[in-house]
């Protein structure tokens, strides 16, 4: 039998796949219930993270970074409720606590990384 999670209405971000202890549950915008299909869509999402076993659930959100039009409509979605956007952020604010986005602090040390290598290669082309 699947396991049915709980669902937690937040007032910001989009959706997050919280384990806390023991606790697993699933929060979500209390704006995505305006939009099914996106809400959906959305679940669809934060139930693999949610049925994934090891720490750390990095190609879920990987992979997902490249459906393009599922991220144009997330974009849209923050667009209209400004809220969303903190789940742009590497670190965020909870209820009871100080929270790390590994998935972003990841991509972000991995660009990070990639454009001082191109800068240092732009540098030394033109001193060369
Ligand atoms: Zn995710």
């Amino acid at each position: 039998m699947k396991e049915i999670p709980t669902i937690k209405i937040i007032d910001y971000g989009i959706a997050y796949c919280v384990t806390n202890g023991n606790e697993k549950y699933i929060e979500v915008n209390k704006n995505l219930f305006q939009y099914p299909k996106l809400f959906k869509r959305v679940m669809k999402h934060e139930m693999k993270h949610y049925n994934y076993k090891g720490k750390f659930d990095f190609w879920t959100d990987f992979l997902e970074s490249f459906c393009f039009i599922h991220q144009y409509n997330l974009f849209k979605f923050q667009w209209k409720h400004p809220e969303a956007k903190e789940s742009n952020r590497v670190f965020f604010k909870e209820d009871n606590g100080t929270y790390v986005n590994y998935y972003l602090l990841t991509i972000r040390l991995i660009m990070a990384v990639i454009s001082i290598i191109l800068l240092l290669i732009l540098v030394y082309k033109i001193l060369r």
